[in-house]
């Protein structure tokens, strides 16, 4: 009988973990930290969200501001929304992107990357390979 070491038993227990498992716990929708001035709205946390989903700046707030049917702008680490928008419909517009533009169509997973060929969006899927246009906005 040999003894393992504590590292060669955490690398055992973690190969028993299904890979879905790993995955669900590694991709989770940030919790949206905003603020509201006057009759703008402040998310705080913006730059958290573009390297989460990891999309660019212009495609996640062109998204945000088409949904809210508002202009928007950043300011530093925060995208300023020049409207009153509540953390309700804040948190379910950003699902709706995540939906739309991060999870794969096939495998339902967030591993995705956003490409633009001739003019149209695709959704290309690391982990399975999967590609499928999206609508560009
Ligand atoms: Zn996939």
């Amino acid at each position: 009988m040999s003894f393992l070491s504590y590292e060669e038993m955490l690398k055992r227990a973690m190969e028993r973990i299904p890979k879905k498992i790993k995955d669900e716990k590694r991709f989770r929708i940030p919790e949206v930290m905003y603020e509201i001035q006057g009759n703008k709205t402040i998310i705080k946390n913006f730059q958290e969200f573009l390297s989460v989903f990891r999309r660019d700046a212009k495609h996640f707030s062109k998204f945000l501001c088409r949904e809210l049917a508002t202009l928007g702008y950043p300011q530093g680490n925060f995208f300023v929304l020049q409207t009153m928008v509540s953390g309700a419909t804040l948190r379910k517009k950003i699902e709706s992107y995540v939906n739309e533009f991060v999870y794969c169509k096939q495998c339902g997973e967030p591993d995705t990357k956003l490409i633009k060929e001739d003019r149209i969006y695709f959704l290309v899927c690391e982990a399975c390979g999967a590609k499928h246009s999206v609508r560009s906005i």
